[in-house]
């Protein structure tokens, strides 16, 4: 099969698969001296991207061999965690010789970014910045995968862990739309009689209340909890608790700041200064204009204070507040040695975390299931992605075929505005077009 182009790139719907939702296109687009594949997988108990590659490992080299291509790049590197040996060993065998294998620690966030581009190249993306400022173009597995296949098929599943309290973790293929009901009860339902679903992952994930929500190209996975467990009554607490207890219980020990990987990688983040917001309800220059930095991983307020206070939420918070008020960190300072110093001593170790968490009751497995979920409805989102909503591209009653394009890029002065279109996951119907989704009905 021949590379695909940017434009076919485009046209097939593709965004980062990690969670950013980045338009795929866009990104191959610039020029770089380096393709990373993202296979880290830091998030407890999700597994896909593991699953991809021992399923369909030549599509995924066969997509980062298309990225190399397109960004001019002279090598490709896979960042995979030690401790997967056979999914290293696995890939390795299949890999040309312009690629190789990185081994990662099993440590969290290996998966960040600009950890990875650290960990793998050596490099210091500077605050503010992003991979490309040091040559390097970061791709999902899974991103990989739907570039592979961009000439013969638009982006119509996704890959998803479920996991945590469910009678058997899986990974499933979901054709987009699904609900996350739909996709808890294919790994057996859930096995607590009050589930809540933390979408996306326990660290940088979000609690949905709404278990009907549609699966969509950034859904990364569903991990399953109690309502009484650890990760869910932290993500219920609101603000106004969130800071009485922040006020009260800080007490500028600065671990948060110690083992922030953003702080260790040079940025000017310092946790420990933003709570001191919380005593005066401002921003304070010094204390909280380095919150932009902040990549939200949440390692501060799950794993690394020992007060089990906030200060990611504190950071995010303040995060908003400066980007509200259009304010930027000029030239921020930086101190692009500070990893050699620091780093390697102060990652967090995976099982430490997953013990913290209260995660080792569950299984932390997630075998493929190779037959999609066959779902009656689905709902097609026409925004599913960074840029501007899809207009939608079909109507009511009409039939569509799956990969059908229903929603495409709105147009501004004859050029397509920044976002990736959306597509037909089923063959059916159109029943209805409604807050920005389209229903369709399966016919076949
Ligand atoms: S680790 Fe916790 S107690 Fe220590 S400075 Fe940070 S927020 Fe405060
Ligand atoms: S969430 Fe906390 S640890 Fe992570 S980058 Fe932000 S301040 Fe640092």
């Amino acid at each position: 099969m021949p590379n695909p182009t940017v434009e076919q790139i485009a046209a097939a719907g593709i965004v980062g698969a990690g969670g950013a939702g980045f338009p795929t296109h866009v990104k191959l687009a610039a020029k770089a001296d380096a393709v990373l594949i993202n296979a880290a997988e830091c998030e407890p108990l999700l597994h896909k991207d593991k699953e991809v590659l021992r399923e369909m490992v030549d599509g995924v080299i066969a997509g980062t061999a298309a990225a190399v291509e397109l960004v001019g790049a002279k090598e490709a590197h896979f960042g995979i965690k030690e401790k997967y040996q056979n999914v290293i060993d696995l890939v390795r065998k299949k890999l040309p010789k312009n690629m190789s294998v990185a081994p990662l620690r099993d440590a969290y966030p290996a998966g960040d970014e600009f950890i990875l581009v650290y960990d793998v190249l050596g490099r210091v993306v500077p605050p503010g910045g992003i991979p490309l400022a040091v040559g390097a173009v970061v791709m999902n597995v899974e991103t990989a995968l739907n570039v592979a296949q961009a000439s013969q098929q638009p982006v119509t599943e996704k890959y998803l862990s479920i996991a945590g309290a469910v009678a058997e973790p899986v990974t499933l293929r979901v054709p987009l739309g699904a609900t996350l009901a739909e996709c808890v009860a294919a790994a057996g339902g859930p096995s607590v009689p009050d589930p809540h679903y933390i979408v996306g992952g326990v660290m940088m994930g979000y609690l949905e209340e709404d278990h009907n929500a549609l699966v969509d190209k950034t859904t990364g996975g569903v991990i399953v909890l109690p309502g009484d467990h650890i990760v869910v009554r932290r993500r219920k607490q609101d603000w106004q608790q969130i800071t009485r207890i922040g006020r009260s219980a800080c007490d500028q020990c600065s671990f948060c700041t110690e083992l922030c990987p953003r702080w260790l990688l040079g940025h000017p983040i310092e946790p420990h200064r933003a709570m001191r917001s919380l005593e005066f309800n401002q921003i304070g220059e010094a204390n909280v204009i380095g919150t932009a930095f902040c990549c939200e991983c949440n390692l501060c307020s799950l794993y690394s204070c020992p007060e089990d206070l906030d200060p990611k939420n504190v950071c995010t918070q303040n995060k908003r507040r400066l980007a509200a008020e259009k304010r930027r960190y000029e030239n921020p300072p930086f101190n692009p040695r500070r990893p050699e110093l620091h780093m390697e001593n102060r990652k967090a170790p995976m099982g430490r975390l997953m013990q913290k968490l209260g995660l080792k009751q569950f299984r932390n497995v997630g075998p493929l299931q190779p037959e999609p979920l066959a779902t009656a409805t689905v709902g097609i989102k026409l925004k599913q992605h960074i840029g501007a909503p899809c207009e939608p591209a079909v109507g009511v009653g009409e039939t569509v075929a799956c990969g059908q394009v229903v929603g495409r890029r709105p147009m501004a002065n004859g050029v397509a505005a920044l976002g990736a279109p959306v597509h037909a996951s089923i063959d059916g119907r159109v029943t209805s077009i409604t807050d920005g989704v389209v229903w369709i009905e399966r016919t076949t």
